[in-house]
């Protein structure tokens, strides 16, 4: 091998001007006639050439490795670079086991070992596509040659078991390691991140030395990702003050941290720090600033925003995002047309459009149209319809009544229907008041899953809203003595960058007292006016009128609703966030307050926006 080693180098030295010209290859079709070239000055078969075309082969694409394969097994005795040059050209393909392959043959035939930079490489192919046994096989063999220690193969270990989930490997080599630079730290709370593990995140994330802007950025959008998304905001207001200057990813996380709790200051005030620092607008970044925007209420911002960076229009995410905002506000034609323009643009829709596009016809009771565009996914554009999908069409079908073609659709499922899907169902009998169809929806549900109480609760609604009391209290008997208790109605407003929540009842805040003073006054305002409160929304049997009236006034969103009116100047939007689905007493409240006290009023609940003037609202009671 030594005198292979020698012969290349002294031809590699009478070629030295023609490897020169390798270096200026720019198409495989100029790579492929220096390959020729090389063969015929007797060079095909050496190390070092070889090595410098598999490098341009497969620095921009990973379509020319059959060919790069072809250049590598041209070579009799392959040294230990080129070895590393193809092992690393295979590592983050879609055919990384042939990384493995190769490393392999290298260990049988080679007589000097691999070194540091194949077990980096052979390593992240190992977490590209690769099972654990074989990682820990290339494991003992690294802790044989004494390579573990080294820094970069810390890393690409570390960086291994926290793709596979296995954090606890993971962590135990990040503990054991002697040498950690930022990688070893960031991808370490990477780990904890992915699996949701916050708080073992925020651990190492307070005991790291330094936090440069991958460590910020991987805890903020970490924080987003398991829904805690003031303690995502508190986290960016630190680093503001504290850290390097956000970047692009870092504000993307921010904004869908305001977009999910309504702050819409605190998400002008980023769009404001986006355009002053200049940075990189990209199309997630506008994705997220058209989202937040939309979510916040300000549909018509949200639409010139996008409307603003046409340069960016080819990606699909700031068509999507905002196709979903006009979904939400019930703005079901300008969803259409925008998707119509998406086409004639040539923008390939994808699964995350078709969700929009089909919950924007539900919203807008187009039933049609959401029969064409569901049946269009497969035979125009080859998108086979997930569960989503699915739930989507029947949640079309059942809002509008039309029951049985909702059971259809269920019928013809290629999946087993989950919970939401039959819960979707089983609101729509709430809605219709086919009772004699929800109990046997119901009974399903409970056979699906008895412990979840999500089903208990929808027949508990569902008995109430017939009026239908004594089944009502038996079903609602259930969910008391339950382990798991239903969720709460939460109610939240943001007042000068002050969140403030408020559950049914509520009487923690320190306002306490004036807040149901006005409440109690405000009610009797809407009642001169002509509100008159829906009882169907009491879920409990009481007898007495007046007492389901006191039920229904403490529901959150009032109380939110008397905070806000309470507390800002005349004439002030009130934006208000609520965790589960409006109820259609407070709805009617909200539409009179608007109209007696001459405010508008947004109300985002779980699944859309209802946006209050003048005694209206946006959703035309269609919800
Ligand atoms: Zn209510
Ligand atoms: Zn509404």
């Amino acid at each position: 091998m030594n005198r292979c080693y020698t012969t290349c180098k002294r031809l590699v030295k009478t070629s030295d001007n023609f490897l020169t010209l390798v270096d200026f290859c720019n198409s495989v079709d100029q790579i492929k006639q220096a390959h020729a070239q090389l063969i015929t000055r007797g060079l095909g078969s050496h190390s070092i050439p070889a090595c410098k075309l598999i490098k341009l082969l497969t620095s921009s694409s990973s379509t020319t490795l059959p060919y790069a394969q072809l250049v590598f097994d041209q070579v009799p005795l392959p040294d230990l670079f080129l070895y590393n040059t193809m092992i690393k050209a295979y590592a983050m393909t879609t055919t990384s086991g042939n990384s493995l392959l190769i490393f392999r043959s290298m260990i049988r035939v080679l007589s000097h070992m691999p070194n540091q930079y194949t077990f980096v490489f052979v390593f992240k192919a190992c977490c590209a596509g690769l099972g654990s046994p074989e990682g820990k096989q290339v494991q003992v063999l690294a802790i044989k040659l004494g390579l573990v220690r080294n820094l970069f193969v810390t890393n690409a270990l570390i960086q291994m078991y926290a793709n596979w989930g296995l954090v606890h490997d993971a962590r135990r080599t990040f503990d054991q390691s002697v040498d950690r630079d930022s990688f070893s730290w960031n991808i370490m709370i990477g780990g904890y991140v992915r699996l949701g593990k916050m708080d073992l995140a925020m651990q190492l994330f307070n005991e790291m030395p330094q936090h440069d802007i991958v460590s910020w950025s991987t805890v903020i959008a970490g924080y987003v990702q398991v829904s805690c998304f003031m303690e995502a905001l508190d986290l960016f207001k630190e680093m503001l003050h504290t850290g390097p200057p956000p970047n692009e990813f870092t504000l993307a996380s921010a904004l869908s941290a305001c977009a999910n709790l309504v702050a819409l200051e605190q998400g002008r005030w980023i769009h404001v720090y986006i355009d002053k620092n200049d940075i990189k607008m990209n199309d997630r970044l506008l994705a997220s600033l058209i989202d937040m925007y939309a979510k916040c209420g300000e549909i018509d911002f949200a639409s010139e925003v996008f409307n603003s960076k046409s340069n960016l229009k080819r990606r699909i995410s700031p068509w999507n995002a905002l196709i979903g905002g006009f979904a939400m506000h019930g703005k079901s034609e300008e969803a259409i047309n925008l998707f119509e323009t998406m086409k004639t643009e040539n923008i390939k829709p994808n699964k995350v459009t078709y969700i929009a596009l089909l919950s924007a016809c539900s919203h807008g009771k187009m039933i049609d149209q959401g029969r064409g565009y569901f049946k269009s996914m497969l035979s125009t554009y080859a998108i086979e319809p997930e569960i989503e999908h699915y739930g989507c069409m029947v949640d079309l079908f059942g809002r509008a009544g039309l029951l049985d073609e909702a059971e259809e659709i269920i019928a013809h499922m290629p999946m087993p229907p989950d919970f939401v899907i039959w819960g979707a169902l089983l609101g729509a009998c709430r809605i219709h008041k086919d009772v004699k169809r929800g109990e046997r929806i119901g009974s399903f549900m409970k056979e699906l899953n008895p412990n979840h109480i999500g089903c208990y609760i929808l027949l508990a609604n569902m008995y109430s809203a017939s009026g239908r009391w004594s089944e009502a209290r038996v079903v609602r008997e259930k969910i008391e003595t339950s382990e798991r208790k239903k969720t709460p109605g939460c109610s939240s407003i943001e007042l000068s960058g002050v969140f403030h929540q408020f559950l049914v009842g509520d009487r923690s805040h320190p306002q306490t007292k004036e807040l149901y003073m006005f409440l109690e006054e405000m009610l009797h305002k809407l009642k001169i006016a002509g509100y008159v409160p829906e009882y169907q929304e009491v879920l409990l049997d009481i007898d007495d009128e007046e007492d389901k009236e006191t039920a229904l006034s403490k529901h959150s969103e009032k109380l939110a609703l008397a905070y806000g009116l309470m507390n800002t100047e005349a004439g002030t939007p009130i934006r208000i966030v609520k965790n589960l689905r409006v109820c259609i007493d407070c709805h009617q409240a909200a539409k009179f307050i608007s109209k007696v006290y001459h405010r508008e009023i947004i109300v985002r609940d779980r699944i859309r926006f209802h946006h209050f003037k003048g005694g209206l609202c946006s959703c035309k009671d269609y919800w």
